[in-house]
């Protein structure tokens, strides 16, 4: 089977969105990508997640030309295939209509970091894509969405704020890996929720201080990072 690891693990973290309460139905899906080959492993579209096998997991090329797979993709392929052509070191995306960060994408509102968990895991706000025109819309829509996430990153790096709110939409995240990916997702449900509260319990509530902000991410990230194990290999 080609690419059978690859297919297991995307396989591995679209259930993982089902197992994290992320998504209803066949809604949400994950893809990951091989970079050696140029290829990409997507959920097929429609699809009951307790009936998915690793064999149905759709192969695509980067211009979206289905190389393996008698079922549809997922109808977000497009936008998947234009994240993993802007944004070279990712190796997976998620995409969900997770209750609350999609919450925050539909009033268009980017999630401030509140807290240290959101620190952990963004560095910075997580951002909203700006509306897409009617002629988006009615033309390429899932090329546009991808369009409008990578305009979003023009001045933020996407390797240290994996997460996206579509205006109107819902969350995309991504990551090293489709894990990964899932895992962002996952975390973005979680920080999202808490920043509601936040603002619930206190509507003036302040973003946290940029020093913590900056403590928190750089000891989980980057070349200075010290959270954890060391790894060995
Ligand atoms: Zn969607």
């Amino acid at each position: 089977m080609l690419l059978k690891t690859l297919r297991e693990e995307v396989l591995e973290a679209n259930l993982e969105l089902v197992r994290r309460g992320l998504v209803l139905y066949t809604f949400g899906n994950v893809s990951g990508i091989d970079r050696r080959q140029g290829l990409v492993a997507i959920k097929p579209s429609g699809v009951p997640y307790q009936d998915l096998t690793p064999g149905q997991i759709v192969i695509s090329d980067l211009e979206a030309k289905i190389v393996d797979g008698n079922l549809r993709p997922s109808s977000d392929l497009l936008t998947h295939v234009e994240l993993y052509k802007s944004f070279p070191n990712i190796g997976g995306v998620a995409h969900t209509h997770s209750e609350f960060a999609t919450s925050w994408a539909q009033a268009e509102k980017p999630i401030p970091c509140f807290g240290t968990t959101h620190a952990d895991y963004f560095h910075g706000s997580v951002p909203v894509t700006e509306r897409l025109t009617s002629s988006e819309i009615t033309k390429d829509y899932e090329l546009e969405t991808g369009k409008a996430i990578c305009r979003t990153f023009a001045r933020l790096d996407p390797d240290s704020i994996p997460a996206v709110l579509v205006a109107g939409h819902a969350p995309f995240c991504w990551g090293s890996s489709a894990s990964s990916a899932s895992h962002h997702a996952v975390i973005l449900e979680y920080v999202a929720r808490m920043a509601y509260h936040t603002l619930l319990i206190n509507a003036g509530s302040q973003p946290l201080a940029r020093e913590l902000h900056d403590k928190h991410f750089l000891r989980k990230h980057g070349s200075n990072a010290y959270y954890g194990q060391v790894k060995t290999q």
